[in-house]
């Protein structure tokens, strides 16, 4: 979509610090990290939120949750652990309206989330 940051940011029009990408998938570092290791991990192709996912999109997310694991465990957060979060629509505390699982480690934190 042609006014979405993310999309911007995967085809490179807006620049990023990327720490994996393939056909599917884009990573890189959020530029307002809210612990020492902060992540997103998108889908290339645009789906605003979550409430947009078919069942079509089942292979598509099962490899976006695989690849988090393991830049997760390249990070080097498998062993103390992480946090993977998805915000859906602004109550939800979703900014950005194209589909990304946050990658959070290095500190600990609580629960419930705020
Ligand atoms: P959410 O609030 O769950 O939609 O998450 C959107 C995230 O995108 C926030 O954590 C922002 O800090 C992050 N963000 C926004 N613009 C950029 C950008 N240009 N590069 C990297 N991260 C961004």
């Amino acid at each position: 979509m042609s006014d979405c940051i993310f999309c911007k940011i995967v085809k490179g029009d807006i620049p990023s610090a990327r720490v994996y990408e393939d056909e599917e998938l884009y990573a890189f570092k959020d530029i307002g990290p809210q612990a020492p290791t902060h992540l997103l991990i998108v889908p290339k192709r645009h789906i605003p939120t979550l409430n947009d996912l078919t069942g079509s999109d089942g292979p598509l997310m099962g490899r976006l949750l695989v690849a988090a694991s393991r830049i997760a465990r390249e990070q080097g957060l498998s062993e103390k652990g992480f946090r993977i979060v998805a915000n859906c629509l602004e109550s939800a505390g979703q900014s950005v309206f194209h589909v990304h699982f946050h990658l959070l480690g290095g500190r600990a934190f609580r629960w419930p989330p705020g």
